[in-house]
């Protein structure tokens, strides 16, 4: 057991402490950690459903009408009405022919790969997807191709070099959830097109989050339909519960029914969860006043806090709002802080970003009010000041 008291060690020491903050209260806007509220601006409940009363509404009645769990994976006898319904709804939601449910966007991505690729075919990857998509290549005997993040040129490069595959499949998260960045799909789309390749597009963050209805990546760009797979969650935005899904065509989600692994040997996306899936699609499509006032809280947020003299990076339309700290202990240091002043924010540092980029990842949701994005900008100033990140405007 030395060993792995020793790795632990080792992992405390670059990584700082990894201890869970423990949350007494469902997830929301405020929640409440070591019997205090605090303000929460880390989660992915970017529509605020986690706890909405529609969604549990809808989460309770499929719970009473279908029961709590299903004790079977799909095919032996977890299949009930209410999976192929979400299953259309979500086809019909991201404008693709079909879908099929898995446990966990993780799953969806750790098993696709495997099923579409061959050792004849080539997989084309940005450099800073999603661990799942790198443990799904890693399952798949396709030759890999790794291009830098959101390069173009070696995207291109990378395309040619496997011209002579039968298949090139290229693979992109649609937001990059370190940096908040857009996946350049328009560009990519036109690569996929020029070299014949297939696009798959991870759209976790952006989900019910990008695009007038919250449709993702493609509604944000105008693409409805232009790439060959959307993977996603229904565990961020969609109300934060469990589960993912593959959306492509009819004959790619009906091989993954019959051959990937995570849904054949894993239990079905239990009925709450399908249920309170249904709710917020409900909520989307009934209108768009969440996903607009998710856009004017992340404009609020982006635009004060640049007045203040903080960098942030990623796109101005991202809910993910980095603030770029510098050291790691620094950007540790400030996150203490602002819990003082009841924020409650992660610092991200080295490894899990570049050295001397550590970050704290600011995470809008439609769930908080204006007097709440205030508040977190004006503990950002005082505590910016107090540090000396900030300097003293001049007067003009
Ligand atoms: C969160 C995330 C996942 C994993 O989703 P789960 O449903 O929680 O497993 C996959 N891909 C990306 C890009 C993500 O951000």
């Amino acid at each position: 057991m030395e060993i792995y008291k020793d790795a632990l060690e080792e992992i405390k020491k670059i990584e700082g402490k990894i201890a869970e903050r423990i949350i007494t209260s469902p997830q929301g806007a405020e929640i409440v950690v070591n019997k205090r509220p605090v303000l929460n601006f880390s989660a992915n409940n970017y529509l605020g459903l986690c706890n909405h009363p529609k969604v549990k509404e809808e989460a309770t009645k499929i719970m009473s009408s279908h029961g709590f769990g299903m004790g079977s994976v799909r095919f032996i006898c977890g299949t009930q009405d209410i999976h192929k319904k979400l299953e259309k709804e979500l086809a019909i939601w991201t404008g693709m022919e079909d879908s099929i449910l898995f446990s966990s966007c993780f799953d969806a991505n750790g098993g696709i790969f495997e099923c579409l690729l061959s050792d004849k075919d080539a997989i084309i990857s940005d450099q800073l997807n999603h661990a799942s998509i790198i443990d799904g290549m890693r399952l798949c005997k396709a030759k890999k191709f790794v291009y830098k993040h959101m390069d173009m040129e070696e995207l291109k490069k990378a395309l040619e070099k496997a011209e002579n595959c039968r298949i090139r499949l290229i693979v992109t998260d649609a937001v990059f959830s370190m940096d908040g960045d857009l996946a350049p799909l328009p560009e990519i789309v036109k690569l996929a097109k020029h070299y014949n390749a297939l696009l798959m597009i991870d759209e976790a963050h952006s989900t019910a989050v990008l695009g007038k209805r919250g449709r993702g990546l493609t509604e944000h760009y105008g693409l409805i339909g232009q790439v060959d797979i959307i993977s996603s969650t229904l565990g961020k935005a969609l109300g934060g519960g469990t589960g993912g899904f593959i959306a492509a065509k009819n004959e790619i989600v009906d091989l993954l029914r019959v051959k990937a692994r995570p849904y054949l040997f894993s239990n079905s996306v239990s009925p709450p969860i399908v249920g309170g899936t249904f709710g917020a699609l409900k909520l989307l499509r009934e209108s768009n006043q969440l996903v607009s006032k998710l856009h004017s809280n992340i404009k609020r947020f982006r635009g004060k806090m640049a007045d203040a003299g903080y960098k942030l990076l990623g796109n101005p339309c991202c809910a993910i709002c980095p603030v770029l700290l510098g050291e790691g202990k620094f950007a540790s240091e400030i996150a203490e802080e602002l819990l003082k002043e009841k924020i409650y924010v992660i610092a991200f540092s080295f490894p899990v970003v570049a050295k001397g980029k550590a970050r704290i990842r600011i995470q809008i949701s439609a769930g908080h009010s204006y007097d709440q994005i205030d508040h977190c900008v004006e503990a950002f100033k005082r505590i910016g000041k107090a540090k000396g990140i900030l300097k003293p405007k001049k007067n003009l």
